[in-house]
């Protein structure tokens, strides 16, 4: 029986079979101990900042008995990982766009060496998260998106190439791949914010001190929703 979430059953669905993986921010360790039992990758690592998930982690681990082909390692980012693990695929989720932004920015040379894959899922903020990539030269290769509990989740997957071709100002926004997909999920979320932002701007324009620039912001955001929707 598997111990993962639609939103982390959307992640694991984007891991390469053969793959070895480090997930950043593991926490319980459950996407690294699925990927492992299903036979998708050989190797794991579940890099967390915070000591409490460690203990649990590495009980849970080794009651699995899968010590040997998943790591548990305590440390800040992708400091846990090094250039032997030989890491080709760096998963991070459940985080902010600002926080997954933040850990990849402070990752080093030997750290991303070997890395050919992200697997990224922002709560929020994902625009930060692809203009990361894009700049990083990671291209978007594939997007998903997840509603649980009403929180509406998006999964970004993105392969190391010499030069990422630039995204337009609503790819950043809608995601490239999601925009095109075009599931009932994507045009729900972007309708709701639609209304959302709509609505904003009527305010903002009956506001005795009103802010022109943040209404041409949104109504360039509504633009691009309304095209692609
Ligand atoms: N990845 C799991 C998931 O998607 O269900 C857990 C997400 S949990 C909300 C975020 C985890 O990231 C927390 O356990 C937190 O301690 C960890 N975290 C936050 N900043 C981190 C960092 N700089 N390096 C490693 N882990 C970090």
């Amino acid at each position: 029986m598997t111990l993962l979430s639609k939103r982390l059953q959307a992640v694991y669905q984007m891991v390469d079979k053969d793959t070895r993986v480090a997930d950043i921010g593991s926490d319980h360790a459950y996407l690294p101990v699925e990927l492992i039992e299903e036979k998708i990758c050989q190797f794991a690592i579940a890099g967390e900042v915070a000591p409490g998930p460690i203990s649990r982690s590495k009980a849970d681990v080794d009651k699995f008995g899968l010590s040997k082909q998943i790591d548990v390692r305590l440390g800040d980012g992708l400091a846990v990982i090094k250039p032997e693990d030989q890491i080709d695929t760096v998963v991070i989720a459940g985080m902010g766009g600002i926080l997954i932004q933040n850990i990849l920015t402070r990752a080093t040379v030997d750290q991303l060496s070997n890395v050919k894959t992200l697997i990224l899922q922002p709560n929020i903020g994902e625009p930060l998260v692809r203009h990361w990539l894009v700049e990083n030269n990671f291209e978007i290769v594939d997007e998903d998106i997840v509603e649980e509990e009403h929180h509406v989740y998006e999964i970004i997957k993105a392969n190391k190439v010499e030069q990422a071709k630039p995204l337009n100002s609503a790819q950043f926004l809608m995601g490239p791949v999601l925009m095109t997909k075009k599931t009932p999920t994507f045009i729900a979320k972007w309708q709701h914010k639609l209304n959302s932002y709509q609505k904003a701007v009527e305010n903002m324009s009956h506001a005795k001190k009103i802010d022109q620039a943040k209404i041409d912001l949104m109504n360039q955001d509504i633009k691009y929703i309304e095209e692609i929707l």
